[in-house]
């Protein structure tokens, strides 16, 4: 695995010709790892005949049932939207975006790309999984490109600066413990909502975009494992306090 490589993911792609020609795209910039969340129709010969020479990449590709899946495995989640969105979230361009996603890759993490429908993008829902989002600056008039055009141009920055070759391969490999999944950090997001209802802060009638905000802030800090753990113990140990005090009335 070269150090720009990268987990490239389809949420619900409706056109099979698409995938075939996101497979080209993505071998012709040295990519490899195809995941697809719930495509309409695959395997597919439209599929394999817009891939053209990047068959191997469909023969490969892993098919999914939801983008949590796709991503559980991941410490850094990028989604690519082509407008903006009602809570803002941290937004790069793919030039910009390359640099975190090869300084993620020198320190060991599996960095996930997420592309969404041809007709409806991502969902907000599956936008607030990503750490970061990407946004090719395309022009007001016409701002949503073909599918595939985007892996392409998010893979083409990529490989560019992997071929400059200015970032040093050991930039940040230095750390004392892994860094979080996704797969952990739903977990404890999940945690923290159930005790954030237990305590009186969050109601569920009424949970505004507590979650939402939360699930931002900790999206960008880069937790690792042991972090995570402290946090998870905090929340058992409020929890346990919690139903003593209940139980001692
Ligand atoms: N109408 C949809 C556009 C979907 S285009 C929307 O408003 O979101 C299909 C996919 O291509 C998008 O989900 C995204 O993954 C990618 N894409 C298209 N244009 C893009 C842009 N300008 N910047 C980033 N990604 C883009």
């Amino acid at each position: 695995m070269s150090n720009e490589s990268v987990r490239v993911v389809l949420v619900n792609t409706t056109h099979p010709g698409n995938i075939g020609a996101v497979a080209r795209a993505m071998k012709n910039m040295g990519q490899s790892e195809l995941v697809l969340v719930a495509p309409r129709s695959f395997p597919d010969e439209q599929a394999v005949w817009r891939s053209v020479g990047a068959a191997d990449i469909l023969e490969n590709a892993t098919v999914v049932e939801t983008l949590a899946e796709a991503v559980a495995d991941c410490h850094f989640i990028v989604g690519t939207s082509a407008r903006g969105r009602r809570i803002p979230w941290p937004t790069l361009d793919p030039r910009a975006c390359a640099r975190q996603v090869l300084e993620r890759r020198n320190s060991g993490q599996q960095v996930a790309l997420v592309f969404g429908r041809e007709d409806r993008g991502l969902t907000n829902e599956e936008l607030q999984i990503c750490n970061l989002h990407l946004h090719i600056p395309s022009h007001e008039d016409y701002t949503s490109l073909n599918l595939a055009m985007a892996v392409q141009v998010v893979c083409y920055e990529l490989r560019m600066l992997a071929l400059e070759g200015s970032l040093s391969s050991d930039a940040q490999s230095e750390w004392d413990a892994p860094f979080a999944t996704a797969e952990n950090v739903e977990r404890y997001l999940e945690h923290l909502e159930q005790t954030l209802i237990e305590i009186g802060f969050l109601d569920p009638v009424a949970p505004r975009q507590l979650m939402t905000r939360l699930r931002r802030l900790y999206g960008r800090m880069n937790l690792d494992e042991m972090e995570l753990n402290i946090l998870r113990g905090i929340l058992t140990e409020t929890q346990k306090s919690l139903h003593k005090s209940s139980t001692a009335k």
